[in-house]
This record gives C-alpha cells, sequence and structure tokens, in this order.
C-alpha cells in the first residue's frame, strides 16, 4: 500500500501526525507529507486507513497502482 498527501487540500490540522506518525510528517507550516515515499509496511495499514478517513480535507488518499 501506497499513500498520497495533495499538499493542495491539505490545510494542516496535523490530525493525520497526531494518528500516524511512522506514516508522516509535518513540516514548519504545518503542512503534511509522507515518509517513505508513502510506501506504508503491512503492519501499519489499519493506520493508514485510519489518517486516510479521518483527513478532514480528503487530502490523503492511496495511490493505486
Ligand atoms: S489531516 Fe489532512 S489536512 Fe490535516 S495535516 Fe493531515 S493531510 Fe493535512
Amino acid at each position: 500500500m501506497k499513500l498520497s498527501i495533495d499538499s493542495d487540500l491539505c490545510q494542516g490540522h496535523n490530525r493525520c501526525f497526531a494518528l500516524a506518525p511512522e506514516l508522516v510528517d509535518v513540516d514548519d507550516y504545518g503542512e503534511a507529507f509522507v515518509l517513505n515515499d508513502g510506501v506504508v509496511p503491512d503492519e501499519l495499514r489499519d493506520k493508514a486507513l485510519l489518517i486516510i478517513d479521518n483527513c478532514p480535507e480528503f487530502a490523503i488518499s492511496e495511490v493505486k497502482s
């Protein structure tokens, strides 16, 4: 599984970072970005789905290959 964050949509609530700091980080402006090129280890898949569901701006999505 791979995640992507649309920086045009992200409003910097930091909710994703609070829920899954293993998968995302935030820059100095509070805007989120994916770690590890967005690649989600299998054991963190549930957390990835959680942050997709909890982003109020619908900025996080799964990259379909
Ligand atoms: S929860 Fe969504 S809007 Fe908030 S920082 Fe994360 S990606 Fe951005």
